[in-house]
């Protein structure tokens, strides 16, 4: 046998839950019909990207020299690409931003993974701390930076932070926190008083230990927030914070791998933390970002799909829930919501909901059983008969 890293054997070789639902999905729609399988497993947007996305790419493919277009940029993003983005945070946080501190990167995923390897300092045992319920390839991105995860159990009541535990649990070895608001898979946007007291308890802790706790938020689902609730920015409660942005959810295009790393300008050794991002970036082989996208992304950068679809899924489901009994914190952003199951047994009640045909995903790979996650961007009908569904799943426990 070849001699080769087990670790990422198993990592390629394991299919998550999610993929192995997707693919029973696949197979339910081809024995009952498409329209009778309520496919609750995967997050790819359901709206299609606005029409700016797609005007832009066949405006620049027109007008743009195509060598230019689809050559390389530079490593870190092309120049005007980031200026544009720096002037779009500018415009809508209200928060000074160099186009030096913008790092472009494939998405989210590599923004974190850019960040996670430019501060874990090997063989130093750095802790990165994660709060459940969380995307769980934190784990997989954080260890295979060599950093040790860290995670913090759910404040199952709100989805906000169990500032107890997360006080117990910080430690001379906490390198970073890394935080996911509005969040995947509960729906919740931290409040601003939530972001106002993590930087307070990261500040007197940095201090208490004599380095700097970075702050890592990863904000895929940013421009994803319902009746008009604000998303604290960041970046101005702490200083030490490094942002990992992403277009895939908000302009419909995860697909097209657009993302950028942002190390706040007021952070403690900016230009080194910088170049650490960049070498992690190199040592990775995320230099040059895909080129057409950089610029697509940049033009349209404060443009949105139309979420709209995914609040109305959201009342739906909501209500629905609600009404046959299941315990549910109103999600205030993305297209998740994360119900309790109707028995502890997260993962039991997941196989049960397969039944009739009903598929979402056991909260237990989250990081916090008793609940499941519904990814409702699917069409509105779909979630308005998935009620029938739901419906007999919840008889089926009485
Ligand atoms: N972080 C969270 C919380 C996510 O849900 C996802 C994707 O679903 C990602 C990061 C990765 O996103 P991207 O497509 O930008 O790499």
């Amino acid at each position: 046998m070849a001699a080769l890293n087990q670790k990422m054997v198993g990592l390629g070789t394991q299919r998550s839950v999610i993929r192995e639902l997707f693919e029973f999905g696949k197979k339910r729609m081809a024995e009952v019909g498409p329209e009778n399988v309520f496919d609750f497993s995967i997050g790819n947007p359901s709206v299609p990207a606005p029409d700016s996305v797609n005007e832009t790419v066949m405006r620049m493919t027109r007008e743009m020299d195509s060598v230019v277009l689809h050559g390389y940029t530079s490593a870190q993003g092309d120049p005007l690409v980031r200026k544009k983005v720096a002037d779009s945070i500018r415009r809508n946080f209200d928060f000074e931003v160099s186009p030096d501190s913008l790092y472009m990167t494939y998405g989210a995923a590599s923004a974190l993974c850019c960040c996670l390897n430019a501060l874990n300092v090997p063989g130093a045992g750095d802790e990165f701390i994660v709060f459940a319920p969380y995307f769980p390839e934190y784990q997989v991105f954080i260890e295979a930076a060599g950093g040790v995860f860290r995670l913090i159990p759910a404040d199952i009541e709100e989805f906000q932070i169990d500032f107890d535990r997360f006080e117990e649990t910080l430690n001379e070895k906490t390198k970073a926190v890394l935080i996911n608001s509005p969040n995947n898979p509960s729906g919740a946007v931290y409040s601003e008083a939530t972001i106002r007291r993590l930087a307070a308890v990261l500040e007197e802790k940095s201090a208490q230990y004599g380095h700097a706790i970075y702050l890592i938020t990863d904000e895929p689902y940013r421009a994803i927030a319902f009746n008009g609730v604000t998303v604290p920015y960041v970046p101005k409660y702490y200083k030490n914070t490094l942002v990992c942005y992403s277009w895939s959810k908000a302009l419909s295009v995860p697909g097209e791998r657009m993302g950028y790393v942002l190390v706040s300008d007021q952070m403690e050794e900016h230009d080194l933390v910088y170049a650490a991002i960049a070498g992690a970036g190199r040592s990775l082989g995320y230099v040059s970002a895909p080129s057409l996208f950089q610029r697509v992304c940049a033009e349209c950068a404060d443009d949105t799909s139309d979420i709209s679809v995914y609040e109305k899924n959201k009342e739906i489901l909501v209500r629905g829930l609600r009404d046959l009994g299941f315990f549910c914190v109103e999600p205030q952003g993305t297209f998740y919501m994360f119900p309790r199951t109707l028995i502890p047994d997260d993962i039991a009640f997941c196989e049960k909901a397969k039944d009739f045909n009903l598929l979402i995903v056991p909260g237990t790979g989250f990081g916090c059983p008793g609940h499941a996650r519904i990814s409702y961007c699917v069409p509105t009908e779909r979630a308005e008969r998935s009620l029938e569904a739901f419906a007999k799943l919840a008889a089926a426990y009485r």
